[in-house]
């Protein structure tokens, strides 16, 4: 059985449907990659699996559970996770601080509390930096660190939940090209390890291309094609919605 199985799923915002009536399925294991042109319904698919929207037509089975109707919260708990930009405010804090203040509010502690539990579950805190792999910037503020660190640090943050399935919406925007590369190879390898499955949106075909196991191609709210990676690339209606008939995806080693 897939973990997450989504089917005629849709939302419409006045007259534009912005997504209209898709499915497919993710498995634990899997790295799945939701592209597609501006305006295609990435964001609109994304915040229906997180609860910020609500789907007007569809079912979403998460683990054999309906998942449209429930509060994100509630998807959260069980095990719907998601990064986020870490806000402006705990920038000043340090990394594991972070992380210990996502353990806090996962075991429902009372943020109040947080100045006299500074050593809160650091150990757990410094076993996800471990596995991001920015254990030894543990002590810096996170305003000092460079922003694909950052970008780990909101890695670890949305691991600390223990999440089955986990969101990513752009994850290495405002990223260089090494940078993206790396973030993606790390998912994918917290992916592996922990037997969780990723579905992430991203603007680089190179990355997608390189990282992804699977992808799903979104034009106009229509999911138009699925495959593999080889797969996509060679899809015609993939290269019609990206570039016009009979062009491919170039390789940025040959340009
Ligand atoms: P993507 O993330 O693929 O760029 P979106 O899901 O953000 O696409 O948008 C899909 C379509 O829905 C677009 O036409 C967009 O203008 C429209 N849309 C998205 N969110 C809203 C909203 N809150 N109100 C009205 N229209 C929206
Ligand atoms: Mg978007």
């Amino acid at each position: 059985m897939s973990l997450l199985t989504v089917t005629g799923l849709g939302k419409h915002f006045g007259g534009v449907k912005a997504v209209d009536g898709i499915d497919f399925s993710l498995n634990a294991g899997e790295l799945l990659a939701l592209i597609g042109p501006n305006g295609a319904g990435k964001s609109t698919t994304f915040n229906m699996l997180n609860g910020q929207l609500r789907a007007d037509v569809g079912s979403i089975q998460f683990q054999g559970k309906e998942l449209i109707g429930l509060e994100p919260r509630e998807i959260w708990r069980y095990g719907v996770g998601r990064t986020f930009q870490i806000a402006q405010v705990f920038l000043s804090f340090s990394v594991v601080e972070n992380v210990q203040l996502a353990l806090l509010s996962n075991d429902k502690k009372i943020f109040a509390f947080w100045k006299k539990a500074s050593a809160y579950r650091r150990d757990d805190a410094m076993a996800l930096l471990e596995m991001v792999g920015i254990a030894n910037q543990a002590d810096r503020p996170c305003h000092q660190l460079a922003y694909g660190d950052i970008k780990r640090v909101e890695l670890a943050i949305a691991m600390a939940n223990e999440p089955k399935l986990l969101l990513m919406d752009e994850p290495t925007a405002g990223m260089a090209p090494k940078e993206r590369n790396a973030l993606m190879a790390l998912t994918k390898e917290l992916v592996v390890k922990n037997n969780i499955a990723v579905l992430f949106t991203e603007h680089s075909m190179d990355v997608v291309f390189a990282h992804a196991d699977r992808i799903i191609v979104l034009a106009r709210g229509r999911l138009i094609a699925q495959g593999t990676p080889l797969e996509i690339r060679d899809h015609p209606k993939v290269q019609e919605v990206y570039f016009g008939t009979g062009k491919t995806f170039e390789k940025k080693e040959t340009t």
